[in-house]
């Protein structure tokens, strides 16, 4: 049995709505929507919180942007503009300590967040 949320789902004991694959990432749409369009991009590594990334990970990091990129271009709202966030610990919000870039976009946002 894997040990975290998202483990499971790569390992597809939980299901998900996997919108995006590739040998080191996973995307699935979020079970809590926060806009019309609202993805996690995962590595398939296990790294608790960004503040457990070590250099070797840059990489790994940058390609998680790179899966972002492209599925907001294939979802339609690369023109228009999304947003993404990535929560490290409580007071960011983290609650899935595996982590994890949050892709939102189809609707406005407003800066800063509160
Ligand atoms: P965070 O608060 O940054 O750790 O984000 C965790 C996100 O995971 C939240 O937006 C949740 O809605 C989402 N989430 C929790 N469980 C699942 C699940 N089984 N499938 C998809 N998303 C999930």
């Amino acid at each position: 049995m894997s040990d975290n949320l998202f483990l499971k789902i790569i390992s597809r004991e939980i299901p998900a709505e996997i919108v995006y694959e590739n040998d080191d990432v996973l995307a699935f749409t979020d079970v809590n929507p926060q806009a019309p369009l609202h993805v996690l991009v995962i590595p398939k590594k296990p790294i608790r919180t960004i503040n457990d990334m070590q250099p070797q990970d840059a990489e790994l990091f940058g390609k998680l942007f790179l899966a972002a990129q492209k599925i907001a271009a294939d979802q339609g709202v690369a023109e228009d503009g999304y947003r993404v966030v990535m929560n490290c610990n409580a007071a960011a919000g983290q609650t899935v300590f595996h982590v994890h870039l949050h892709l939102l976009g189809g609707r406005q946002f407003s800066w800063p967040p509160g």
